[in-house]
């Protein structure tokens, strides 16, 4: 099994290389997407981006030639089989590829990503015998050498964490479109006890921030929130406001109990009574996850700021039978 772990892997730097060099040999359209999309020829050797030509057939010939079998490189989710007329074929196709690093660095799958609008957008490698989603968090080989205050930001996929990077933000990492697990957390907190989540503005990113954050406070990891602003991702945000602006959103990023509260509030109504009480409670809860009496006072402070109602109550619903004792 480590002797075919082995193999997966040279399969993986030789698809790899392919796939880079086919993005260099003939300035095609795969290179003039991503300079387009702002990447200069020092970050994409970096990451070592590369093409998928469209063909059907250009990386299997390759690694055939390269004494690769069809079956192997079908586990390692290259090629596809279609058992119905016995075909095999290259899986990513005239996309722009990305390939997936572990920890260490060593190439373990392939994100491609189409260069129009049609769908799917990006196509990822399956889970093989060397690349487990859930355990993997990609740009940590960077990232791990870059660790600032033990801080790292957190972003949804590799456009944001490329272009972030080729700005200067080195600790970055990304989940790559999947919910972060837990797994995910513990590699996080190895290198950080902070964790900056900037996934994107839209309904997907808040609810992924939400589902995060939980883990990641359980770990004891102290989570705060980037505001992009006007911006739908941070890649969208660094290049239009620039380096300084990023720094100062990480700066000024939301701690996540205020986040909570602020992203509450915006299903009540605020002018009506009762919805007022209801959401006085429901942030009370959010509240109650705290554990310094210093923190809970901070944010009852803000609550009570935000809705008029004195901290005395807000405390007493925080702190319950308890209060007196506190
Ligand atoms: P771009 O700016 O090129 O559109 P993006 O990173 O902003 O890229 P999102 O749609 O926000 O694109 O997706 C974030 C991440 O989620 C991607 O980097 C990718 O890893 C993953 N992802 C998105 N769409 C898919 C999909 N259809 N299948 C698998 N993974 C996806
Ligand atoms: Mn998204
Ligand atoms: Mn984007
Ligand atoms: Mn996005």
């Amino acid at each position: 099994k480590i002797e075919k772990s082995k193999k997966f892997q040279d399969i993986h730097v030789e698809a790899a290389r392919f796939y880079f060099s086919n993005l260099l040999s003939s300035k095609n359209l795969g290179y003039e997407y991503l300079r387009k999309r702002g990447l200069d020829d020092k970050i994409i050797k970096t990451f070592g981006l590369g093409f998928a030509v469209d063909s059907w057939n250009s990386l299997m010939n390759y690694l055939i030639s390269k004494g690769y079998s069809k079956e192997e490189l079908v586990e390692c989710g290259l090629i596809a089989h279609k058992t119905e007329g016995n075909k095999y074929y290259d899986k990513f196709r005239n996309r722009v590829m990305f390939p997936i690093f572990d920890y260490r660095g060593n190439v373990i799958g392939f994100g491609g990503r189409v260069l129009d609008d049609s769908v799917p957008k990006y196509l990822n490698s399956p889970d093989t015998l060397i690349f487990n989603k859930r355990l993997n968090l990609y740009g940590l080989n960077f990232a791990r050498k870059n660790i600032v205050d033990r801080t790292v930001v957190l972003v949804e996929g590799y456009m944001d964490l490329i272009s972030i990077y080729q700005y200067g933000i080195k600790n970055v990492v990304a989940t790559l479109g999947t919910a972060l697990t837990e797994q995910q957390g513990h590699l996080i907190k190895r290198y950080a006890d902070t964790a900056i989540i900037s996934y994107d503005s839209d309904n997907a990113g808040v609810n992924a921030s939400l589902r995060a954050m939980d883990i990641l406070v359980k770990l004891g990891i102290n989570v705060k929130v980037l505001d992009l602003k006007d911006c739908k991702d941070p890649d969208e945000f660094i290049r239009k406001h620039g380096l300084e602006e990023f720094k100062k959103a990480m700066d000024a990023s939301t701690h996540y109990i205020k986040y909570k509260i602020n992203h509450l509030k915006k299903s009540f109504n605020l002018n009506k009574d009762e919805e007022r009480v209801k959401f006085a409670k429901e942030a009370s809860k959010i509240i109650k996850e705290l554990k310094s009496p210093v923190e809970i006072d901070y944010y009852t402070k803000y609550l009570s700021s935000l809705i008029d109602i004195s901290t005395e109550s807000i405390k007493r619903e925080v702190y319950g039978k308890n209060y007196n004792k506190s």
